[in-house]
């Protein structure tokens, strides 16, 4: 079934001419068309998918080579301007903006002739680890659809996850593409900070934004990741690195592997199966010739802290250019005008941002303010240089680091979203990585007694992602959820 193949299949297959583009695009669309009413993984779908699939076929037709990923459905969260349709990062202050631009990533995507399938549902401005944040509604695990997908790229996840793409792009700021990964089963990764252009997506926490590619094999973030990375113009953060293409690439011996694992990791509350499924990947790695050392990451406990000082600082002034007038939503005046901006303003944005954003916006305001800016921000920015500090050293022991993604499994909506701070402290394995600019992924590996995903995360140091993924490809090798959908449909 072409809704189950993934991204290296569907690209020789129509390279082949053993199926043509438009059948790929049609079958997705179908499966989108019959099950994303139980698991809403779409905001927006691309009307013209089909038409650029007919343009594909016609171009192979005529001998050209469109790209490594020719006819090669795609779903794109909806934080990534996509010229002529519609981007809403999932909040109503922008439930009516069409972008006059693509962002790059996107771009390049298209350039190897992916389709653009559709563009998926996450959580309001990529805030939150559920999904549930989305003024579009939540997203439900395809697994188990009373269950979370995750955040905040959970449609993403789930879109995949349920057959409705063979791949998709998230974003992660604190953990937003491996965490949802981990929930619906997939391959997640998030690249060194600087390896993909940011041009064209929605900021949230511009020095933690980072895009990548979520899948349901190694080989496939690999395709996806080998026509996105390198160095843009249109992003002065960009690194000017080279990227060297990883498609193809062959499982690592992993005898040449010294495997860090974090002790302070391991003082935290962890659901069993989560354990059961870390230990259990360590000892098939042990017996396949990885050698582990202990090492330590001190300032683990502050990551989260850290991480929701910087991330809503830089939020709240990422966001004040909403403001009723240049994008999106603009509340309705009781009479025929708006008295002064300033109501025009504050209305607009108590009208048009949910409740967490405005709660991250007033945190952010409150740690940038004068006279708490250097007890807050200040402070808040020089641990996160420690935090940075403390995974050098460790590298200076080991080659990768080993963890889980999360402390639990996917958890049943409704849980946790009126307790903010258990929904932050979701967060503790995930956002150090961030906070340091450091390359990491999930990878699934089993599932649960309730049937859920468990995935366990690779960190790996600054531009390491090759290693990364090569040693990836031996903890796939283990597990059977290689190239798997869900069963919760
Ligand atoms: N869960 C984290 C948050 O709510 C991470 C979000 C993200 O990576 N975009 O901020």
């Amino acid at each position: 079934m072409i809704t189950q193949w993934g991204v290296q299949q569907i690209a020789d297959a129509i390279k082949a001419k053993k199926v043509s583009a438009v059948e790929v695009t049609k079958a997705f669309t179908e499966n989108i068309a019959a099950k994303d009413k139980m698991v809403n993984a779409f905001i927006t779908l691309n009307e013209q998918a089909l038409k650029e699939a007919e343009k594909i076929d016609l171009r192979l037709q005529k001998g050209e080579d469109p790209g490594f990923l020719a006819g090669v459905p795609i779903a794109i969260k909806d934080l990534f301007c996509t010229k002529n349709i519609r981007t809403t990062a999932a909040s109503k202050i922008l439930s009516n903006f069409v972008p006059p631009y693509t962002a790059t990533c996107v771009d390049r995507l298209q350039e190897q002739g992916a389709i653009l399938i559709g563009k998926t549902n996450m959580d309001e401005f990529a805030m939150g680890s559920s999904n549930e944040t989305s003024f579009f509604g939540r997203c439900n695990n395809p697994w188990n659809l009373e269950y979370v997908a995750g955040g905040s790229s959970g449609g993403s996840a789930a879109a995949v996850a349920a057959g409705f793409a063979p791949a998709s792009l998230g974003s992660d700021t604190g953990g937003s593409i491996r965490q949802p990964a981990a929930y619906c089963g997939l391959v997640g990764v998030k690249p060194t900070y600087g390896r993909i252009s940011r041009y064209g997506m929605v900021a949230f926490a511009s020095s933690l934004d980072q895009a990548g590619p979520m899948t349901k094999s190694v080989d496939d973030s690999t395709v996806l990741l080998d026509a996105m990375c390198g160095h843009d113009e249109k992003d002065s953060t960009t690194s000017r690195q080279k990227w060297q293409p990883l498609r193809g690439e062959q499982m690592a011996d992993p005898k040449k592997f010294t495997i860090g694992l974090p002790k302070e990791y391991f003082e935290h509350n962890i659901d069993a199966g989560v354990k059961k499924a870390f230990d259990e990947t360590i000892e098939s790695l042990k017996k396949a010739g990885a050698t582990f050392v202990e090492v330590s990451l001190p300032n683990t406990a502050y990551s989260v802290p850290v991480y929701y000082m910087v991330a809503t600082s830089e939020a709240s002034s990422n966001l004040s250019r909403y403001d009723g007038v240049r994008y999106g939503f603009r509340a309705k005046p009781p009479q025929k005008d708006w008295g002064t901006l300033d109501d025009l303003y504050s209305h607009s944005r108590s009208e048009g941002f949910g409740a967490e954003v405005k709660r991250r916006i007033l945190l952010g305001t409150f740690a940038l303010s004068s006279g708490y800016y250097e007890a807050y921000y200040a402070q808040a920015s020089k641990v996160r240089r420690l935090i940075q500090n403390d995974f050098i050293e460790a590298f200076k022991k080991c080659d990768l680091i080993m963890g889980p993604v999360t402390t639990s499994p996917a958890f049943k909506t409704g849980t946790r979203i009126n307790d903010p701070v258990s929904m932050y402290l979701n967060d503790i394995f995930t956002t150090s990585v961030n906070l340091a600019g450091l390359p990491a992924m999930s990878i699934p590996v089993m599932l649960n007694q309730e049937g859920l995903p468990l995935g366990v995360q690779i960190i790996a140091p600054h531009f390491a992602e090759q290693p990364m993924l090569s040693f990836a490809r031996v903890i796939e090798g283990f597990s059977n959820m290689k190239g798997r959908v869900a069963s919760g449909l």
